[in-house]
């Protein structure tokens, strides 16, 4: 039984306060059913429904989600990838979290190249792709204008990720989070979820490797284009990571 530090666990690992989900049931499919029907963010929901209303031209003639994103992968995750939130364009039209715009090509690829998705490309929800020990998700579950949640609105997910992550831990054992966003938000819903987090909070760095009890956490850039179209992050870089990550996971990455 792993000891927290109690840092924001305003609810216990709860998610009803301030949210609106589905209610009942239980696991992470009924957990993910909810999280599509929160509407906690003001901000957010105005955003993400003129978004799916307005849409960009080249996908007008498609359905936009228009609704949270939950996580997608399989229950038994070992290794979990933690981004920032949904693209406007992107998961906000597809439903599921990096499919359908550049960053998620990039993540993808990626993941495809060192044997943990069945294939390189994620289009739309039903694309068959499949991930093979891996989940993602991400800190906030709607799509923000700018791509900048608040800290009001990253604070307000986050029970939604601690519970994602309580539901993990039996198989959980490495946690990849892309960029310094993400890595913020993640150390305290680790510690609500019951992992011994240090103090001081260790800092967001690419490569960054640090052992909770029972689980290691990496850090790595995140797959933006700002980043992958100025080399910050390359592919080799971001294979390198999954591939580290994937072994503290205990799951089989092809070199
Ligand atoms: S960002 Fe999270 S808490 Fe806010 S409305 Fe979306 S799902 Fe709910």
């Amino acid at each position: 039984m792993r000891s927290g530090d109690g840092d924001g666990g305003r609810e216990g690992g709860g998610v009803d306060g301030g949210h609106t989900g589905f209610g009942g049931g239980s696991g992470l499919d009924a957990l993910d059913a909810r999280i599509t029907g929160c509407r906690a963010c003001p901000r957010l929901v105005a955003w993400r429904e003129e978004v799916a209303r307005t849409k960009r031209a080249a996908f007008a003639d498609q359905e936009y989600w228009g609704r949270p994103v939950p996580g997608f992968g399989p229950s038994d995750a070992a290794l979990l990838i933690v981004g920032l939130a949904p693209a406007a364009h992107g998961a906000n039209r597809t439903g599921r979290m990096f499919t359908g715009d550049r960053s998620g090509d990039v993540l993808y690829a990626a993941l495809h190249e060192v044997g943990l998705a069945s294939r390189g490309t994620a289009v739309g929800a039903d694309d068959g792709l499949e991930l093979h020990g891996v989940r993602i998700t991400s800190p906030v579950h709607c799509a923000p204008p700018a791509n900048k949640p608040t800290p009001e609105e990253r604070d307000t997910c986050r029970p939604w990720l601690v519970s994602e992550l309580e539901l993990l831990r039996p198989t959980l054992r490495a946690v990849l989070v892309l960029g310094a966003f993400g890595w913020q938000a993640a150390l305290p819903a680790l510690a609500a979820a019951g992992w011994r987090v240090p103090r001081p909070r260790p800092v967001f760095g690419h490569g960054t490797r640090v052992p909770l009890d029972g689980l290691d956490l990496f850090g790595c850039f995140h797959v933006s284009q700002r980043n992958t179209f100025t080399g910050r992050l390359t592919p080799a870089m971001l294979r390198d990571v999954l591939r580290t990550a994937a072994g503290a996971a205990g799951l089989r990455a092809t070199s």
